[in-house]
C-alpha cells in the first residue's frame, strides 16, 4: 500500500531562525541550505520549524551546503537537536557524507524544531534580566546598544563598594554560542539562591555581567559575526561605534569599574569537552597569571565533571597572542586572570549524556560550578 504523505513546510521567520528552502517536493526527503551571516560568509548555526510531518514515518533532512560552513570539520561526530515544544531538546541521528548532513526523526508530533544547539530565546533573556535586575544587591549597571539598536544589559551582583575584586563574565560575543547565555542564566540562578557560598564571594567582589553581547547576530541566527558582518571576537583592538559598538560598551564599562578577573563564556564546534583558553602568548604575561590560570582549571575540575584540561586549542607562543581576541585584550589591558571559557555543541566526552549531549541545563550547571571556582579563588586575584 502507498501512503501518500502530507507536504511539509519549513519556517524559520523566528528568533535565531536560520535555514533556506532548497527543495520540500519528496516529504521523505527535505533539501535544505544553512543561510550565511549577513555581510559575512559564516554559516553553521541552523534552526527551523518543520510542520506537516506525519507521526510514525521516519522525515529525513539534508544540509546540503554543510561541506562549505565556516567549521566543516566539525560536523563529524556531531548530532543537531529536535524538540516539539521549544521546551526540551534531544539530540537526533545525525551523519555527515563529507558534502551534506543529514539528520532525520520519526516524530510523534506533526511538527518539530530543529537547531544547531538548544536556542537560547531574546524572550527569555528579557524574562532574565528582569528577574535578575529585580533580585536584592543585584542592579542593570547600564546598558549598551547593538547595531540595529537592540539592548545590551550589564548587571552587577554586589555593591560596588571600595575594595572589592571586579569579576567579569560576558557572552555570546559568537551569536550561534547559545550555551554562553545558558551558562550566564545559571551563574544568575546561583546568585539567586543566595547560598553561603555566594555570600561569602559577594562580601569581597562584585560580579559584572554581560549575558548577551551579540542581540543582533542570535536575532538573526547568526554563527559569528554582529549584524554589520564583524566578528566580535576579533575586535578588541579597533572597536568603534559604527561596526562594534557591543564591544565598544563593554570596553568603556570596564575602564569605569576596572576588572580583577575575566572570563568569555563561548562555545566550540570541533571540540567535544569543555575547555579553557588563557593570555600565555600576551606580551604582559607572568608567573602570576601562569599561576591563577592553573589555579581556576585545577579548582573547576574539582567541583564538576563537566570539565577538563587534557584537551583544548594548541597554545600560544610567547608574545605571539592575537591581541584582537577579549581574552588575550583585557587579560592584558588589566594585568588579570583573563580566560576565555569553551564548551562543546557536541558534548562532553568525559562525561557524555547520549540523549541531550551538552545542553542548556549542563551549560546552566557550569555556571554554578564557576561560582564555587571564583569563591574559592578570589582572594588570590590580587
Ligand atoms: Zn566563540
Amino acid at each position: 500500500m502507498t501512503v501518500t504523505l502530507s507536504p511539509v513546510s519549513i519556517d524559520c521567520a523566528f528568533d535565531a531562525g536560520n535555514i533556506l528552502l532548497v527543495d520540500a517536493g519528496n516529504p521523505s526527503r527535505i533539501h535544505l541550505n544553512i543561510r550565511p551571516d549577513t555581510h559575512s560568509g559564516h554559516f553553521q548555526w541552523f534552526h527551523f520549524k518543520a510542520s506537516g510531518l506525519t507521526p510514525g514515518h521516519t522525515h529525513a533532512f539534508s544540509l546540503d551546503n554543510a561541506s562549505q560552513s565556516s567549521y566543516s570539520a566539525a560536523w563529524e561526530g556531531y548530532q543537531a537537536v529536535a524538540s516539539y515544544d521549544q521546551q526540551n531538546w534531544f539530540r537526533v541521528p545525525t551523519r555527515y557524507d563529507g558534502k551534506a548532513l543529514h539528520f532525520s526523526l520519526e516524530p510523534r508530533e506533526t511538527q518539530a524544531w530543529f537547531a544547531y544547539f538548544e536556542p537560547y530565546p531574546r524572550a527569555r533573556h528579557n524574562q532574565l534580566i528582569e528577574r535578575a535586575s529585580a533580585l536584592p544587591g543585584v542592579e542593570l549597571l547600564a546598558t549598551g546598544r547593538s547595531v540595529e539598536g537592540r539592548d545590551i544589559p550589564l548587571l552587577r551582583a554586589g555593591d560596588g563598594g571600595a575594595g572589592k575584586r571586579k569579576l567579569w563574565i560576558i557572552a555570546q560575543q559568537h551569536p550561534g554560542e547559545h550555551m554562553a547565555e545558558w551558562f550566564m542564566e545559571g551563574v544568575i540562578d546561583r546568585i539567586q539562591g543566595n547560598d553561603a557560598t555566594v555570600q561569602a564571594l559577594l562580601a569581597v567582589a562584585d560580579l559584572y555581567l554581560i549575558p548577551n553581547m551579540n542581540p543582533d547576530g542570535a536575532a538573526a541566527g547568526h554563527l559569528r559575526t554582529n549584524a554589520r558582518g564583524k566578528d566580535l571576537n576579533r575586535a578588541w583592538q579597533d572597536a568603534n561605534i559604527e561596526h562594534t559598538p557591543e564591544v565598544l560598551f563593554a570596553q568603556q564599562q570596564m575602564k569605569l569599574y576596572g576588572v580583577d578577573l575575566f572570563l568569555d563564556a563561548h562555545g566550540d564546534e570541533e571540540i567535544p569537552h569543555v575547555f579553557t583558553a588563557g593570555c600565555e602568548g600576551n606580551p604582559g604575561y607572568t608567573d602570576r597569571i601562569a599561576a591563577l590560570e592553573e589555579r581556576f582549571r585545577s579548582t573547576l575540575c574539582s567541583v564538576t565533571r563537566d570539565f577538563q584540561t587534557t584537551h583544548g586549542y594548541p597554545r600560544s607562543k610567547p608574545g605571539q597572542a592575537n591581541m584582537t581576541l577579549a581574552c588575550n585584550a583585557v587579560g592584558q589591558a588589566h594585568d588579570c586572570l583573563s580566560l576565555t571559557l569553551e564548551m562543546p555543541f557536541k558534548d562532553h566526552d568525559d562525561a557524555p549524556d547520549a540523549v541531550t549531549g551538552w545542553s542548556g541545563e549542563r551549560s546552566k550547571a557550569l555556571g554554578s560550578a564557576v561560582i564555587d571556582t571564583l569563591a574559592k579563588l578570589v582572594a588570590a586575584l590580587r
